[in-house]
């Protein structure tokens, strides 16, 4: 049977959308790559504290992320921020009190970012989301060919998925060029980035008057915050790494051990007892990042919808995802605004 509307992704856009679609009445179906919900969101547990390894913040000024921590009731805190900040040298030399902390006023959830997705995915009936379902043709006639070889179909396909990660699937008929040089030319926000928590039984950096924030020359990590929840009843801290994608990669161990070396310079010695240790390198996901993502773009790019990616198969494929947003583009508030936009459409318009 076909669906009118197939969703392709199950991050926060493509989430946010099926829950919009859910609320309206329409019929569709989400299926997405990994055997999980959430896309860039990712956040683990140790015991009841959540850590992030994708996004943690959103700021003052970003309406429909806070709207949506409001009806999950999910808590808000603000970025732990009191105390001295830390500056490391190139020689490994540490100077305290240097800058400002560049992420103050940042606002924070309880239970991680991924408390978003499991309020959002409890809205929507299990049996609409296809979970390991990486698609890889789509027809211009609405089927859809998952890697496993299982097909659907769909009058209407939505793909939520980070713009070039979108050229990879097969398209039959195949997009116009000038169609595959947009999707390839829009950066994945982040898509190049690694991230390191370490976690402790203690945030123990604040009882030395630090407030985990660092910048370092040094590295492995060059921009360092508390990742501890808001009780503090155990501690973490994050480090987003400075080592180049083709130069970690296959390195996790070594890079792990070294991040603590850093974390100990900086911070104590305490800081060579972590409970655990994750890195999460988001440059060799294939449902997030392309190869062009090793290579980060200097600062953050203009995003949106480019005129070559409307109308496509007369309106019946479209872009959901926070690189299509037409404003906070890159971030969960984009997803939300892209879904915001996607879902009006859809319901107004006739294809
Ligand atoms: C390390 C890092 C830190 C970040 N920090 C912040 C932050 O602090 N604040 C902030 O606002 N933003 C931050 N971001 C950006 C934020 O994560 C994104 O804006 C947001 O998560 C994008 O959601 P999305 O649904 O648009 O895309 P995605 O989360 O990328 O979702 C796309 C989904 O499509 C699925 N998919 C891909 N290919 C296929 C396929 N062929 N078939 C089926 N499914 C497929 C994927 O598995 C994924 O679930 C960060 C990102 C990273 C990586």
């Amino acid at each position: 049977m076909a669906h009118d509307i197939a969703i392709i992704g199950g991050g926060l856009s493509g989430l946010a959308l099926a829950a919009e679609l859910e609320a309206a009445g329409a019929d569709y179906v989400l299926i997405e790559a990994r055997d999980r919900l959430g896309g860039r969101i990712r956040t683990v547990r140790v015991g009841s504290a959540a850590f992030d390894l994708g996004p943690s913040w959103f700021w003052p000024g970003q309406p429909r992320l806070a709207a949506l921590a409001d009806r999950f009731a999910i808590p808000v805190f603000e970025q732990f921020a009191t105390g001295e900040l830390s500056f490391e040298d190139e020689q490994g030399g540490i100077q305290r009190g240097v800058g400002f902390s560049s992420m103050e006023g940042s606002l924070r959830l309880t239970g991680g970012m991924a408390a978003l997705i499991e309020g959002l995915s409890n809205s929507i009936p299990s049996g609409r989301i296809h979970l390991d379902s990486a698609v890889r043709t789509i027809s211009k006639t609405g089927d859809i060919t998952l890697t496993s070889g299982a097909t659907l179909a769909a009058r209407r396909i939505v793909l939520a998925v980070p713009p070039r990660v979108a050229a990879g699937i097969a398209f039959d008929p195949v997009l116009p060029g000038p169609v595959i040089r947009a999707l390839t030319a829009i950066p994945t926000w982040m898509g190049g980035q690694a991230k390191l928590v370490a976690v402790y039984d203690r945030p123990f950096w604040r009882d030395r008057g630090l407030s985990g924030d660092a910048m370092s020359r040094r590295g492995p990590s060059v921009e360092i915050h508390d990742a501890s929840p808001a009780s503090g009843e155990i501690g973490g801290l994050f480090g987003f790494l400075g080592v180049q994608p083709h130069i970690r990669n296959g390195h996790t161990e070594a890079v792990k051990a070294a991040a603590i070396d850093q974390f100990a310079r900086l911070f104590g010695d305490e800081a060579r007892r972590p409970l655990r240790v994750f890195l999460q390198d988001w440059a060799f996901e294939p449902h997030t990042s392309s190869a062009l993502d090793h290579t980060s773009p200097d600062g953050h790019p203009h995003y949106g919808l480019p005129h070559a990616l409307r109308d496509i198969w007369d309106g019946r494929l479209s872009f959901c995802v926070t690189e299509t947003a037409p404003e906070f583009g890159g971030y969960l508030e984009g997803a939300l605004v892209s879904a915001e936009h996607h879902a009006s459409r859809m319901m107004t318009e006739v294809v």
